[in-house]
């Protein structure tokens, strides 16, 4: 299956240019042409984004969704390089059920601690479904996530890679004094 990110998926915007800072701040090979016009984002984006696409198909074999039968699986990697996968569980009384996103956050705070910062995130599952974070992952990542951070995940015409403020505007935040 191809996990490859579909060309012109990236559009440049301000947020994207965030990315480019990010990954080079974070040793990561990204390309300065990414964001320019007639370039195929795919060959660029490819590396450390395809491979946490990667980590993350791999996490939803794990899954368990005995009622669904949609499998998901997350990975986050982290500022630090490490990467955090999670997948879906479910449960019988379905609103307990947590998704793979958050599966992977609790996991990673868990073992990381709380000052850990998210670099990008992608998404996958087994199914060929579109598979966007919901709101209640989104909301959760936003605390550990900077907005020009990619997050990576299927929609109906293939992966996509967008920014995280795009999957989250104007995101919950507690007022700090
Ligand atoms: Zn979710």
């Amino acid at each position: 299956m191809n996990e490859g990110l579909a060309r012109g998926d990236f559009q440049p915007s301000r947020a994207s240019r965030r990315i480019r800072v990010l990954y080079r701040t974070r040793g990561f090979v990204l390309a300065s042409s990414l964001m320019e016009p007639g370039h195929d984002p795919l060959s660029l984006a490819d590396a450390p984004l395809t491979a946490l696409l990667a980590e993350a198909r791999a996490a939803a074999a794990h899954a368990y969704a005995p009622y669904s039968g949609f499998r998901v699986g997350a990975a986050l990697r982290l500022a630090s390089g490490e990467i955090v996968t999670g997948a879906n569980v479910e449960n019988a009384s379905y609103g307990l059920t947590i998704c793979a996103e958050r599966a992977a956050l609790v996991r990673a705070v868990a073992t990381y601690g709380p000052a850990l910062r998210i670099a990008a995130v992608a998404v996958a599952n087994l199914n060929n479904a579109p598979s966007p974070p919901c709101g209640a992952c989104r909301q959760m990542l936003a605390e550990f996530i900077d907005p020009g951070a990619p997050a990576a995940f299927p929609t109906a015409e293939g992966p996509k890679v967008v920014s995280f403020g795009e999957l989250l505007p104007l995101a919950f935040q507690k007022a700090h004094s």
